[in-house]
C-alpha cells in the first residue's frame, strides 16, 4: 500500500525492495499522488507499471495533466506542479488520467483524500475520521493526501478511538478503520524515512513500515532539475 510517491525514485524503489524482502506482494495498491513535487514522474510510474497496479487519482496527478487548476496549490507545489505537466511523457499523462478518483475493493475502499472528497479532504484527526464514518458500506478506508501515517477507528464504541502510529508495528483490521500508510516520497511527520504499509488480506493485518533511502540523491536532482529549494530541505527533516 503506497501513497503520495511524489516523483520521488530513490524512495519508491526503496520501498519496493524492503515489501520484496519483506516476503514479496501480489499486487500493489496506490493512493494517489505518484507525481508532483519530484524530479522523476515519469520514472516512478514506469517503475510502478513493471508491478500488478490499482489505485486512484491524487490531486497533484490531477493537477499534472491539467485536470484541477494549479491555483489550488501553494507556491511551491504549483511551480512544481507547472514543471512535472512541462515534463511527462504522454505515455505518463494517458496513465494518470486513467485513473479513477475512488475504488471498491470490498471490504476497502481507496482514495486519496476521504471517500465524501476523494481529491481534496485531509484527514488529519479521530473526529474526522469518526465523521466519515457512515458514508461508505466498507469497513475500511485506505486514503493518503496528509503524508502522515495514521489509523483511526470510525466507530466511537469500538477502542481505539485514534491511535497515531510511531513505529513499525502490525494492525489487526478490526471494526471500521481509517488507515493512510503515510507518504513514500515526502513524509511530513518528521521522519524523512519513506513510508508505506504491507497488507495482509488473509490474517486481515497491516504492518507500517518505515524505510531509509538515499535523500540527497533526489536533493541533487531536484536541484539539477530546477525546482524549488524549499522542497529539498523538507525531505531532508521529513515535514
Ligand atoms: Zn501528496
Amino acid at each position: 500500500m503506497l501513497a503520495d510517491i511524489h516523483g520521488n525514485l530513490p524512495a519508491l524503489q526503496a520501498v519496493i525492495l524492503d515489501a520484496q524482502r519483506s516476503g514479496g506482494f501480489d499486487v500493489v495498491w496506490f493512493l494517489g499522488d505518484l507525481v508532483g513535487y519530484g524530479p522523476h514522474p515519469d520514472e516512478c510510474v514506469e517503475y510502478l507499471r513493471q508491478y500488478p497496479l490499482t489505485g486512484v487519482a491524487g490531486n497533484h496527478d490531477l493537477g499534472a495533466i491539467g485536470e484541477i487548476g494549479l491555483n489550488r496549490f501553494n507556491a511551491d507545489a504549483a511551480m512544481a506542479c507547472l514543471w512535472t505537466q512541462r515534463t511527462i511523457s504522454t505515455s505518463t499523462a494517458v496513465f494518470l488520467r486513467g485513473l479513477p478518483r475512488l475504488l471498491r475493493l470490498p471490504p476497502f475502499i481507496l482514495a486519496h483524500g476521504s471517500p465524501r472528497d476523494p481529491v481534496w479532504e485531509y484527514v488529519f484527526s479521530p473526529s474526522q475520521a469518526l465523521g466519515l464514518g457512515m458514508l461508505c458500506a466498507e469497513p475500511h478506508y485506505m486514503v493518503g493526501h496528509t503524508h502522515v501515517p495514521a489509523i483511526f477507528s470510525m466507530t466511537a464504541a469500538s477502542p481505539p478511538p485514534g491511535v497515531e502510529l510511531e513505529a513499525d508495528g502490525g494492525v489487526r483490521l478490526r471494526g471500521r478503520l481509517l488507515l493512510n500508510p503515510g507518504s513514500v516520497g515526502q513524509p511530513r511527520d518528521g521522519d524523512p524515512r519513506a513510508s508505506y504499509a504491507l497488507l495482509d488480506d488473509s490474517s486481515e493485518t497491516m504492518l507500517f513500515k518505515r524505510v531509509a533511502y538515499d535523500v540527497e540523491a533526489t536533493v541533487a536532482e531536484m536541484r539539477r532539475r530546477g525546482l524549488p529549494h524549499r522542497l529539498g530541505l523538507r525531505l531532508r527533516a521529513g515535514y
